[in-house]
């Protein structure tokens, strides 16, 4: 690729924003991991596991954006500036994030500050801890008999209890559910209220394809006392629909039905 000059002639950095996938190195993308390996500079969020940051070449500058749940906004809004400001001082920055950067992880915020400052952007996909977290919890978010249609759903949006998650969960239907654990009560009352079955099969997976990984499972009305027993802790996903129940239920059903 060519690069970028600013008017005066100087040269500008592209901002590359990559998905680290959900924190085994084994899921990066090859792209990733030649850019984790190789650059100079790689501004990254809490979600990042240490394995992968310990990919980083010698030398490199490892700068934490993690932020405080409470001051969301203004952590923003200095991680655009210090994203542009490294780039207009000529500097290529690898803005490493949690899963993939366009599935809820502000990437298009920042995409659009880099824009608007004519800093280049491109964009690596990465595997979103929903697709990381179903695949080792062997849990398969669509299925012939039971899923046609998946939702992504973000637990701590402002608002939440406005929403009409009636169409997003039931039958034939997998939502899941990111950033939940901390309003797991809120998420389970209004799920029901909105008609879903109490008994709805619910996994919680925490710590995704992490040597600490952990899948819970139980029925929706015991989500919350699953989450507080368990002291299931972020970073957490909730998946929800029939597709969640234990493997062995599904086979004792087969097995029933061939008897039958
Ligand atoms: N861009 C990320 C999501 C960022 S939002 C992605 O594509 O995965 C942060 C939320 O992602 C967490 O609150 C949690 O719900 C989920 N998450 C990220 N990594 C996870 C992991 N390893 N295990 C379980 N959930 C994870």
């Amino acid at each position: 690729m060519q690069d970028s000059v600013s008017p005066s002639g100087f040269r500008i950095g592209t901002v590359q924003l990559v998905g680290a996938g959900p924190g085994d190195p084994d899921l990066l993308t090859l792209r990733a991991a030649r850019l984790i390996m190789s650059t100079g500079l790689i501004v990254h969020d809490g979600l990042v596991s240490p394995e992968i940051l310990s990919m980083a070449r010698p030398g490199a500058r490892l700068v934490s954006v993690a932020k405080a749940r409470s001051r969301h906004t203004m952590a923003q809004d200095a991680i655009n500036a210090l994203l542009v400001r490294e780039a207009l001082a000529g500097n290529d920055v690898v803005r490493l994030k949690g899963g993939d950067p366009f599935i809820f992880g502000r990437g298009g915020e920042e995409a659009e500050a880099c824009r608007a400052a004519g800093v280049p952007v491109q964009v690596v996909p990465g595997i979103t801890s929903a697709l990381g977290a179903s695949a080792a919890a062997q849990i398969p978010l669509t299925h012939r008999d039971s899923a046609s249609i998946v939702s992504f759903v973000a637990g701590q949006c402002k608002g939440l209890a406005e929403q009409n998650w009636a169409g997003l969960a039931g039958r034939g239907r997998t939502l899941v559910i990111f950033m939940g654990v901390a309003n797991a009560t809120d998420i389970a009352e209004k799920l029901m209220a909105d008609g879903l079955a109490p008994e709805t099969p619910v996994a919680v997976i925490e710590n995704a394809t992490r040597t600490e990984m952990r899948v819970l499972r139980g029925p929706l009305a015991g989500l919350p006392d699953l989450v507080q027993e368990q002291r299931v802790r972020s970073p957490a996903l909730i998946v929800i629909g029939e597709v969640a129940a234990a493997p062995d239920e599904t086979l004792c059903d087969i097995a029933l039905e061939a008897t039958q």
